[in-house]
């Protein structure tokens, strides 16, 4: 008996402690992941994309009541999804542990060090704050669209096919993977070639259709497509008049855009690709019947009796099943951002192993993928364009200091010239792929920066790139090379030697021939490069109506193609300006075709 109540007691005692330790674990877990603030409201101004980004914190002694964003340089349209929901997923969750925006890595991450900071300042733990809180997310039910077209990817092939089918009377859907619109069209310089006459005839330029078509044809050492290329260069033109319709404004003057081969780029009026983009979006704004979902990724296409009649995709918050009463474009782009697609079909280059790309991270071939389930032809995969022109930390475009193809040399670590600037894109890539480090400077003067306010093509002000330590001057060229670390002597003899040549007009040592001012006013300026993956001309087998073929060349009913996506345009060089032509003229035709259900 006693020895029963002595069980019994120990029993009720070890019970107790358990739940005494129960409690305390709880009772220390709760008050050890509470954070407690500083009240009031604390401002702190961090590094953005472009510039600084401040951002002002308001806090209660046990939460962050609101994140506002009072200033930034971020780049339109590309940043917008980060700037809306990065500030309220901190305030909703209560952590800085929040998901980064697909496409706006760094804006996101910008805002979530600009807070860090605020809280700093408000007395926070921040260790605590880095615990991922998120509120669980709910799958919910599938959900079914039907549209005439469905498109998979609003970049501009996507978008220009949305209106071109709209145009033509269809109902539209498209599904985009990432939280915004305009893959790679929004990031890229905007130039967009087409032989046009009233601005080419104004500018006094002799050009010709013709001349556009031999030169994509040769300079895509003649494997592209002649059919398509025609196709291309007939329609570009027009393409710029339709653009211009909906709203769309290039400035009056042409321009040789890099690896272009001649002055037949329209510049937009709109910094970057921007303009395509908000054009596109005013016209889906203004217009009943088209629908767009975004963060919704598309998975399967969904091929019956012969046809492909829609696509299974996945969004956010569960599975969506979209139908097509007419068909589906595929406008998903390339590949440039998939490492091991790129590894997997690279020929031409040294490896390629953990190299930067131009592109959105969303180029990760999916639409190639998702084609050959069903059957499509995939043709030019190791056509793979690299560009000598990325920025050595992200890979882009931006922080290139050329204005012009014509006013500026390269040289390596030496200070030696090292190629002819003016050639193709591919012959200047692999030269700097035998340069030391893989990487060069490009050179240029003041001519090309006449005011502090003039701008590169991705709205940057030579002085803006000085002061994140993109860019360097000096103002003897003995004193750029001071500052870049090059050779003296060899980067003025480099300089004097182009000078000369561009007085003599002749082709210079290394058979340049695209000049036109000297190097020869201070301060000069430098800017590092790297070579970048830009574009990947191979992909989706098309007809002229981008009709999507098969290995035997028979049409795959319900299935359309344009963009980066397709191959057989470009060969194995892709003429610089001629993916804007390229998306816009086909994602214009690939509209028509899906809603007159070709
Ligand atoms: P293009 O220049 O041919 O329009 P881009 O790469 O600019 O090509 O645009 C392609 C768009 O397709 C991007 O916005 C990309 O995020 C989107 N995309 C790619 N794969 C998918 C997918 N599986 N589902 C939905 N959208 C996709």
């Amino acid at each position: 008996m006693r020895e029963m109540k002595r069980s019994f007691t120990k029993k009720l005692l070890s019970v107790m402690l358990s739940l005494l330790l129960v409690m305390t674990l709880f009772g220390c877990q709760s008050s050890d992941s509470a954070v407690s603030y500083k009240a009031g409201t604390y401002e702190a101004t961090v590094a953005g994309h472009n510039g600084d980004l401040t951002v002002e914190v308001v806090v209660s002694e046990s939460e962050i009541l609101e994140v506002n964003i009072l200033k930034h340089m971020e780049s339109p349209s590309i940043s917008d999804a980060a700037i809306e929901r990065i500030p309220v997923a901190i305030v909703e969750n209560q952590s800085l542990a929040v998901d980064t925006i697909s496409g706006a890595t760094v804006s996101s991450k910008a805002i979530i060090n600009g807070v860090t900071e605020a809280l700093k300042q408000a007395g926070a733990d921040i260790d605590k704050l880095l615990v991922k809180n998120d509120k669980e997310a709910v799958k919910g039910e599938t959900k079914e669209y039907t549209a005439d077209v469905v498109i998979i990817g609003g970049g501009g092939a996507g978008l220009a096919a949305a209106v071109s089918a709209h145009q033509n009377g269809a109902t539209v859907i498209v599904v985009e993977k990432m939280s915004r619109l305009g893959g790679n069209t929004i990031l890229s310089g905007g130039a967009m070639n087409a032989v046009d006459p009233v601005r080419q005839g104004a500018q006094g330029i002799e050009d010709s259709v013709e001349k556009h078509y031999t030169q994509t044809y040769e300079g895509g050492d003649k494997l592209g497509n002649p059919v398509l290329i025609r196709t291309l260069v007939e329609n570009a033109y027009s393409a710029v008049q339709w653009l211009e319709e909906l709203g769309m404004t290039f400035k009056d003057q042409v321009f040789t855009v890099l690896g272009g081969m001649w002055p037949r780029a329209h510049k937009p009026t709109t910094p970057l690709g921007t303009g395509f983009i908000s054009t596109y979006q005013n016209y889906i704004d203004s217009n009943e019947g088209i629908e767009v979902l975004l963060d919704t990724e598309a998975l399967e296409l969904v091929f019956e009796e012969g046809r492909v009649t829609g696509v299974k995709a996945e969004s956010l918050e569960g599975d969506v099943i979209l139908h097509a009463n007419n068909g589906v474009i595929l406008a998903t782009g390339g590949f440039s951002a998939n490492q091991e697609m790129l590894e997997k079909y690279n020929e031409t280059w040294p490896s390629l192993a953990g190299i930067k790309t131009t592109n959105h991270p969303g180029a990760t071939g999916d639409g190639l993928v998702m084609a050959e389930a069903v059957g499509a032809n995939l043709i030019g995969l190791s056509n793979i364009q690299l560009l000598p022109m990325g920025d050595p930390v992200t890979g882009s475009l931006s922080g290139n200091i050329e204005q012009a193809v014509e006013n500026r040399i390269f040289v390596n670590k030496s200070g030696n010239r090292f190629v002819d600037e003016g050639q193709r894109r591919d012959v200047m890539t692999k030269a700097l792929f035998e340069q030391e480090d893989t990487m060069m400077w490009v050179v240029l003067d003041a001519k090309n920066y006449p005011t502090k306010e003039t701008k590169n093509n991705f709205n940057e002000t030579i002085d803006d790139l000085i002061a994140q330590g993109r860019a360097f001057k000096g103002d003897t060229l003995e004193e750029l090379a001071e500052q870049i670390g090059v050779d003296p002597a060899n980067l003025v003899k480099a300089v004097e030697e182009f000078n000369a040549a561009v007085d003599s007009g002749k082709p210079d040592a290394f058979g340049r021939t695209l000049f036109d001012k000297k190097i020869d006013t201070p301060p000069y300026y430098a800017g590092a490069r790297v070579p970048t993956v830009h574009h990947t001309m191979g992909g989706v087998e098309i007809n002229e109506y981008t009709q999507v073929l098969d290995a035997t060349g028979a049409i795959i009913p319900g299935l359309y193609a344009a963009g980066e996506v397709t191959g057989g345009i470009h060969g194995s060089n892709r003429l610089g300006g001629n993916a804007l032509a390229d998306i816009t003229v086909f994602g214009r035709i690939a509209g028509e075709s899906a809603a007159l259900k070709r």
